[in-house]
Order: structure tokens, then sequence, then C-alpha cells
């Protein structure tokens, strides 16, 4: 085996998946394009996401700005020498990590250090499996916290919210599913798809689960019972009206895969790996001997454009009131906004997640907040040779594990508006009440799009969290947002939560053959 050649295929397996959606991902994101309502926040969202996926493609940079826990799955004939292909991995994703193709995102879970290069104890994950064939067959999944958080386990039989018990049988099973599409809201950067594992113990389920995700997104379930599961799932969870980003829409989900394995006869699991929209997963052929790749995998078919879908949807006028704020942003500004408004925001922006979220409480601000925006972010970001650094992918990260401190924050520093992603709870809303605070969400995922409206880095703090996790002052130009919370108490959020929670439980139990 040429392990020099089989490292340079790990590493453009890392930087495709990385920057370039798949074929048949493009194909069903498409669908949803042309399936939305126009002038709504659902359409305006996915155009900016089908933007930001040709931008990524065209600029081969991160498709999201977190790149994801790296999984591999690898199987390989007889005599290959894993653990040497284990470290060509490892040195693959160093360089990716370097070259800015992937964040750093391997954290000492208790000293919170970042390892810098991704890797770390159980990181990245590589399944190595033998088979009979004479090549190598490697995938790759780099799926985000943000969906990975969705992530849910059932155990049968249990009480679900607005759908009621669910037994130990086919219809227990699809209300598990129902639910967990139900559950996820936005905050899984939706529209996503969805990996389900039925039986196992409570690992091999999530297995199973992350299984399903390497099926294609059009292939036809073997099993038929499962098919007609699948089939209604995608059907009914469409319904459910959460729609892209969770600001309600036509589609809330893309793909469904169930896949079923044997149990215990005292555990009944059924799993669910949820995936957001930016579904990163590639595979290839790899020679054994030359260790060159040889096919690609999910990438057949035409090359998918987005521009006629975009345009259908953009005929119609947005029927959203556009406003433009600079910070310091005052009280008055803010009670103008109301749930549903557009805001573009030029001007300074500070980062901050869950690092300075905590160091705020007690501490001093590095910087003056009064008015100012905050924004929930953890970017990918490269230094140049002169020491200047360049935001490489730059989308909202999920705002709720902010919820404990963002209203004190708030208020403590005179901050006025937050951007991020999934929206917050009860909290944080009165907080936005009592202080004249808005929250904006912007659209999970889009990194190439924000990092586009990023003009420049005025300066950092807080280094020594981590490059994710540090405050980086940002000039914006254009940085485009939706209010869903607003300092009159509505949440949009709230909302589409009841709706849905309302549908869910209308679904009567259908009759499968
Ligand atoms: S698209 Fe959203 S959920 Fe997916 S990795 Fe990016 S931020 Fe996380």
């Amino acid at each position: 085996m040429n392990l020099e050649q089989f490292q340079q295929s790990m590493y453009e397996l890392i930087v495709e998946t990385s920057t370039n959606l798949p074929k048949d991902v493009r194909r069903a994101v498409k669908a949803a394009v042309v399936r939305e309502n126009a002038g709504t926040s659902a359409a305006m969202s996915l155009n900016t996401i089908t933007n930001n996926i040709q931008m990524a493609d065209e600029n081969v940079s991160p498709i999201c700005q977190d790149t994801g826990m790296p999984t591999f799955k690898v199987k390989t004939p007889v005599g290959v020498n894993q653990l040497q292909l284990k470290q060509a991995i490892h040195e693959a994703l160093v360089q990716a990590t370097k070259d800015g193709k992937l964040r750093p995102n391997s954290v000492d879970s208790l000293t919170g250090e970042n390892s810098g290069d991704n890797l770390g104890a159980g990181t990245p994950v590589i399944k190595f499996e033998q088979w009979e064939k004479d090549y190598i067959d490697a995938r790759l999944i780099l799926k985000g916290g943000g969906c990975e958080n969705k992530n849910i386990q059932y155990s049968l039989p249990c009480e679900l919210e607005g759908l009621g018990r669910a037994g130990r049988d086919l219809d227990g099973i699809r209300k598990c599913i129902m639910h967990s599409v139900y559950q996820a809201q936005g905050q899984g950067c939706s529209a996503g798809f969805i990996g389900v594992g039925i039986g196992g113990d409570r690992t091999t389920g999530y297995e199973l689960a992350k299984e399903q995700l390497f099926r294609r997104v059009d292939d036809v379930n073997p099993n038929e019972q499962l098919r007609q599961l699948e089939e209604y799932v995608m059907e009914h969870a469409n319904e459910l009206g959460i729609g892209t980003m969770g600001f309600g829409g036509e589609t809330t989900l893309l793909g469904c895969k169930v896949g079923v394995i044997h149990r215990l006869p005292a555990s009944f699991f059924v799993s669910v790996a949820y995936n957001c929209w930016a579904f990163r997963r590639l595979g290839v052929q790899i020679h054994a001997d030359t260790g060159e790749i040889q096919e690609w995998f999910y990438q057949d078919g035409e090359k998918i454009s987005f521009d006629s879908a975009q345009s259908e949807t953009e005929e119609a006028k947005s029927e959203s009131r556009t406003f433009t704020l600079t910070a310091p942003i005052t009280e008055e500004q803010i009670r103008e906004l109301k749930v549903g408004d557009v805001v573009k925001i030029t001007g300074r922006m500070y980062t901050g997640r869950d690092a300075i979220h905590k160091y705020l409480m007690d501490h001093d601000a590095p910087v003056d907040l009064n008015g100012q925006v905050i924004y929930h972010c953890g970017p990918v970001m490269l230094k140049d040779e002169q020491g200047n650094w360049h935001v490489k992918a730059a989308g909202p990260t999920t705002s709720i594990r902010e919820e404990p401190y963002q209203g004190d924050i708030m208020k403590k520093f005179g901050i006025r508006a937050v951007i991020g992603k999934g929206g917050m709870g009860p909290k944080t809303l009165a907080a936005l009440k009592e202080h004249g605070g808005v929250y904006l969400n912007a659209i999970g995922g889009a990194a190439q799009y924000y990092a586009d409206c990023i003009k420049s880095v005025d300066g950092v703090d807080l280094m020594n969290f981590g490059i994710p996790e540090a405050m980086w002052h940002l000039q914006v130009e254009d940085f485009t947002a939706v209010v869903t919370m607003d300092s009159h108490g509505n949440s949009l959020h709230e909302h589409v939560d009841k709706s849905s929670l309302e549908k869910l439980s209308q679904f009567k139990e259908p009759v499968f053959s």
C-alpha cells in the first residue's frame, strides 16, 4: 500500500466532505426550495442556504463552521494494515485543520482545552471492518454539535408529549420518530435528515441510527414495513409546519432512513440521529495497492444548480419589514422591532459563545458592550503570514445553551441584540422585554454567506478559551437575520412549538400493509 497516496486520498475526502455537499443531498434541498412559499422567512432562509452551498463549493471552504465530529467508516481487504491507515487518516486530519478546511473541534472534556488539530482521546472516530473485496471503501460524515444535541433515544414503552403511550410495536416506533422531529424544532438547523435505529442496546441502537445516514437519500428500504414507515414519516413530518430553521414552512424533513436489529427481551430502544441540512457525508473507493481514489460515492448525476428554483421563490416580494442597525443601538430602536422583521446589521459585532457567557457572569467584559451586538458563533479562523486573522466560516451556533446566562448578561452590560440560531427560552424572553433587547435568528450553517458579510477582524479577546470560543471583534456589512424574539414578549419559537405539537397530536394511527 502506498501510504503517502492513501493519506492524500483521505485529505481529499475530508476537504470535499467539508466543502462540497453531496448531490443526493442537493437534490433534496432543491426540492424543498421549489416547494416553499415565496416571500416567507423559510423561502428567504432556503435561498441563503443554497447560496451558501454554492459559495462553499466555489471557495473550497467549509459549508458550516462547525465541521463536526469526523466519523470514518473504512472497509479493508484482508491483509491491509489498519494501524497504518489510522495514522494516515490522523495526519490528513491535522493537515486539513491547518488549511482551514476543518475547525479545531476536539476539546478536553475536563479542562476545556482545545487540542487545536482535531486529534484527542476518542477523536476522530474511525470504524474499521474487514471484507472479502479487493479495494478499500472509506466513508466520512461530519456531523456538527447543533444537530448531534438533537439526537434522542426512546425506551419503549413510554409516554410522549402530544402522542400519548408508545408501545412496543410498529405504531410505538412511529410515534417515537414523529416525536423526534417535533422535539428538534429548528434547533438542529432544519430541514433535517434522520437516521433511525430500532432495537440493539443503547450503544448499538445509536450506532445503527448513525449508520442509516450513510444510506443514499433516494434509496428504497428493502424491508417493506420499514419502507412504508419511512414514507409515512416523510409525508407527515412535513405537515408539522416547523419548516426551515424553525421559521414555519412547508419542509421540516428532507430524509428519513430506518434500520432494525435484534434486541434483548427486556429492552426496546428506538434511537434517532438527527442531521441538519448541511448533511456532509461522502465516500470513496480506494485502490488497495496504490492508495488512489477510483470512485466517489453519492456524487453521481448531473450538476445541481439552484438558480432556477431560487428565482421562482424570489419572484414574490418579501412579506417582512426590513431595518438596518448599527451599534451602539438604542432601546428605542429595539422596541420598534417585531417578530418577523428582517434586520441588516452593519458595523461592529462581537462573538460570544459558551465560555464567554460563563466568564461574563463573574467578570468584567474586555470591551464596552453597551448597545452592542453579541453573535453566538465559533468561527473558523486562519492567520496569515503578517499575523492578520481571516474568517473562513462564521455561521451561528445553537443559542439555547446560553439560556442560563443570556438575560443576566444583557442587563449587566447593556447588550441590545443577540444573534444565534434555534431561539432561546422564557428567561431570555422576559429579559428582552424588561431590558429592551432582541433575539435575531441567523441562518444556521450558512457559514460562507455570513463570512462574506464580515469585512474585517478588528481584534480578539480571551484567546485563552481557544479559537471557536474567543471573543472576536468583527466589522460586518448587511449581516441579515430575522427577529424571532422581540421586546414585546413575542417568540416565534414558542408559537411554532405550540402549533407543531397540536398537529403532532392529530396524526392518527396509520394502517401499514
Ligand atoms: S448546519 Fe447547524 S446543526 Fe449543522 S453543523 Fe452547522 S450549525 Fe451545526
